[in-house]
Order: C-alpha cells, then structure tokens, then sequence
C-alpha cells in the first residue's frame, strides 16, 4: 500500500510517530499511520487560521465549484475507497459502497446550497437582512463506524459556508480520511483542511484550542460530554451527534415473515455498529413467538466474514476494545435472557461475532438500557401500544427509532409520542443530504445535513437598517 501521510498546510508530512492500523477480519497490521503530536496539531490550527481570511472572502459559487471538483475526484477513485474502507473498518464491500457514494452526494448536494443575504423586510422605513457569517476554524472529530461520511456531512457545510477545517479521524480507522486528505491537498487552497491523526491523544487539545470556532463532533456520549465541558470556557459553537438506543416497535398488524427481515437489517447492518440502529425491538405478545424464531432463521443464516469477499453479508467488529466490549454484552444476554440465534464468536482470527438474538429478557438488563453497538439485539415483549411507547422512551439516548406497521396513521400516532430526533416508517437509515439527523435527549446537539446543519457552521447576523 502506497505510504500514509498527514495534510497540515497543504502539504504531505509524515508523523511524529507511527500508528500500526489493524484489518479487523484478520487482526494484522494493515498499513501504518502517521500520528501526529501537539507541535503538528498546532501547526494545522495555525494554517487553518491563517488561510481563512481569503478562504470566507472567497464568493459561494466558487467554494462550491471546489466542492463539485472534490466530488469528482472521489468518484474517479470510487473503488479504490470503497476496498481502503473495508479493509480498515471491516464493513462488506456493499456497505462501502453505499458509505462512499452517499459521500459524494452529500459533497455534491452541498455545492448547490446558496447562502448569499437574505432580505427579511423591507419598507418605506426599514431594511432588514440576515446574514450567515462563516466562523473560523472548525474542528471535525469523527468514529470509527461511517469514517468518511461523518467527515463530510461536516466538511462539506463548513467549507461551503467559509470556514476551515481540521480533520480528525479515530485513531483505528484514519486511512480513508488520509486519502481523502490527498485530494484536499490537490484541490483546496493550502490550510482550508487539514488532517491530523492521534491515537485518542489529541482530541481534548483540538477541542479546547482557542483559534478553533467550533467543534462538530460525533462519537459516545460519555465523550461529547467531555468536549462540551472543554468548550465551555470560550463558549465556541458546538455541534454534538453522539449515542442512541433506538427502540425498534412492531404493531401487531404486520406480515411477521415479511418485516423479520427488515428488523435484521435494521439492527444488524455495519455489524450493529450503527448509531441509528435498531438497538431494542419491542414485538406484540400476539406475534412474539413468530417474529423471534423468524429473527432466529434468518440470523443463523446470515453470512459472517470477511468484508472482502463476495456473499458476506456482515464482517467483523470494527476493534478489539468494541469486540470485548460486545462479548460482556454477550455475556450479560446469555445470563438474563434467551439466545435464539447466535451467541458465538466466530473461532478464528479477526473480531468476529454472530448475529444474536436474545428473547425474554428484563428490561432492566443491561443489553435493554446500554447501547451494545454490536450484533446483538434483544426482543421484548409488550401487550399494550402505550407501554412500549412508555418503555421505548425510558432512555437518556434520544437518538432515533423505527415502527413498522401496515395501518400507517396507526403508526404515525406512535411516531408522533416517540421522544427523538428522527423516527422512520417501514424504513430504515433513509437519509438524504437535505434531510437533518440529530438526537434528543442525551443523543446530541444540534443536527446535521439540511439547511439547519449548514447553517450551524455560520453565525447569524441582523443588518438593519433606517431609511
Ligand atoms: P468515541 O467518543 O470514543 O470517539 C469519537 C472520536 O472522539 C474519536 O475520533 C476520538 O479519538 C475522539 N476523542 C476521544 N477523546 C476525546 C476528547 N477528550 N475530546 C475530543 N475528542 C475525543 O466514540 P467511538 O467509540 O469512536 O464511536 C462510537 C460512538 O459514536 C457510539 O456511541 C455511537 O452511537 C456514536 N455515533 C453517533 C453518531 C450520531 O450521528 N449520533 C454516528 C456514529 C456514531
């Protein structure tokens, strides 16, 4: 594999240290990393300060017209990102793929926003206009799930609004943001992004730095709330997308044979490793039974393995700590509930884990209250619409949440008291570039994607005026 290397000021640099980056299907190194350290991670802030003068003066049309070319230059290496992904995140090439061409859209849909002046009022006294200001310096801080889509839908709203960028990926997947850093390098003005690796060091510093306008951050809540108190001091614009524990409930009218595969993709895609997926499932007494040993049969038929391969349809776990963590998850079901399908780890090398389904389990179980992130879902039972409403919100995530029904006004009124940010209907993960995701609750801040999530990278500004 062709070297790795840092973008700090336009130009390529190695690390000040090295970083070993693990293939999760077959735990060995994949490629090295550069690791940046505090001096690099400065110097990036400090390119990033210096360029934005000319970058936010430069007119929208034409931040949006490299934006188009940055979309162009991914697509001519679609397949080349599409492998880099799945080798170092572990998803099936099919999931890669989508990651990277809704990227592409995102970047593209971004290039046609306007974000010119608008005119609120105006009279024979007043005029009055509002303005979106770009900001400064963002701070892009990104998991290791959807490594490059969680890069753009922040780097394609802050560089068309004017802002400049520093790219932070986690430490166990950095290789596809390098790359996409290459193509930064050879198409943006020296400064506008940077991209900086850490081995989990860097953030805080990064976060905190008084040259850095706003941090858009997604990852764990326990780490979002981290950052929000490190920002507090400077009251920096701040952008949170972290954990949910998105209930999944089935009314009692649906085709159980029909919907079973729906909620397996719901809850099982990217090996669960999703924050919008479907992390409880609460099914009708009437369809329990039915739904759990269909849930059970397509589970065991599930094809687990490498992502490279043609026909796999789930790969491994992302890293060692989430594997470990996963299998406590496994542990704890094994204990409290019924494994109906799953509940092994595949014996051979790479972090792999059936998909697992675990029936008749409290709700007080740590698989119920926890987000498990993983491949493994517990199905619980309810008899009455309002307590799984009541149960389904009994969460400090608010996230998302699905509902499958065939009486669709049935289940708009369900959708309508469930308690986060997006809820789908007989779908899933249905995103669009000009539709916003964001959570409730303890699940974030603020939204991405749509108007509101590129306005979010501008400060609002009121001109008015007496004639
Ligand atoms: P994480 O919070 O451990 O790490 C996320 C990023 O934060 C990484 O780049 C990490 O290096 C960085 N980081 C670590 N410490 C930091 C600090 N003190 N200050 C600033 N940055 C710091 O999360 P993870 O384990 O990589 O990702 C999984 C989590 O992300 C899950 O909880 C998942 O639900 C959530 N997630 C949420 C969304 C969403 O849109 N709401 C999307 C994907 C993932």
């Amino acid at each position: 594999m062709r070297e790795f290397n840092l973008l700090i000021n336009g130009q390529l640099v190695s690390g000040a240290a090295r970083l070993n980056v693990i293939n999760p299907a077959t735990e060995e190194v994949l490629a090295q990393a550069p690791r940046a350290d505090l001096a690099q991670l400065n110097e990036a802030i400090a390119a990033a300060k210096a360029v934005f003068p000319a970058w936010s003066a430069k007119p929208v049309h034409e931040r949006g017209a490299l934006l188009v070319k940055l979309a162009d230059a991914l697509e001519a290496r679609k397949d080349e990102f599409v492998r880099l992904l799945t080798l170092e995140q572990g998803k099936p090439l099919s999931e890669a793929l989508w990651e990277i061409e809704f990227t592409i859209e995102i970047i593209r849909h971004h290039a046609t926003l306007d974000l010119s002046d608008k005119v609120l009022r105006e009279d024979a006294s007043h005029k009055i206009v509002r303005q979106n200001m770009p900001l400064g310096v963002v701070a892009a801080i990104v998991p290791w799930n959807f490594p490059v889509l969680l890069l753009v839908i922040k780097l394609a709203p802050a560089l068309l609004a004017g802002d400049t960028l520093i790219a932070k990926p986690a430490p166990t997947t950095p290789l596809t943001t390098l790359r996409f850093g290459e193509i930064c390098g050879e198409i943006l003005p020296p400064g506008v992004v940077n991209v900086i690796v850490d081995n989990n060091d860097l953030g805080d510093a990064l976060s905190s730095h008084a040259d850095v306008a706003k941090v858009a951050f997604t990852g764990s809540t326990a780490t979002g709330k981290k950052v929000m108190s490190g920002v507090a001091g400077s009251l920096k614009r701040l952008t949170l997308e972290l954990g949910g524990n998105d209930a999944a409930i089935v009314l009692d009218d649906v085709d159980p044979i029909e919907v079973a595969p729906k909620l397996l993709n719901a809850s099982m895609m990217n090996a669960g490793q999703i924050c919008l997926g479907a992390k409880r499932i609460y099914v009708h007494e009437s369809q329990y039974g039915q739904i759990c040993e269909e849930l059970g049969r397509l589970a065991s038929e599930c094809v687990v393995d490498d992502g490279l391969k043609q026909g796999t349809q789930m790969g491994p776990l992302q890293n060692k700590a989430q594997f470990e963590k996963v299998k406590g998850f496994l542990e704890d079901a094994k204990q409290n509930g019924k494994i109906v399908a799953g509940g092994e780890v595949l014996n051979r090398k790479g972090y792999f884990i059936r998909p697992t389904i675990v029936r008749d389990i409290a709700d007080d179980a740590r698989l119920v209250r926890e987000e498990q992130f993983g491949p493994i879902v517990p199905i619980l039972q309810y008899s009455d619409i309002e307590d799984a409403i009541a149960r389904a919100n009994n969460s400090d995530y608010g996230l998302g949440g699905t509902i499958w029904a065939k009486d669709l006004d049935r289940a708009f009124e369900v959708a309508t008291k469930i308690e986060t940010g997006i809820v789908w209907i007989n779908t899933f993960l249905d995103v669009s570039p000009d539709i916003a995701i964001g959570g409730a609750k303890q699940s974030g801040i603020g939204s991405q994607l749509c108007r509101e999530g590129l306005e979010a990278f501008t400060q609002s500004k009121i001109i008015n005026m007496a004639k």
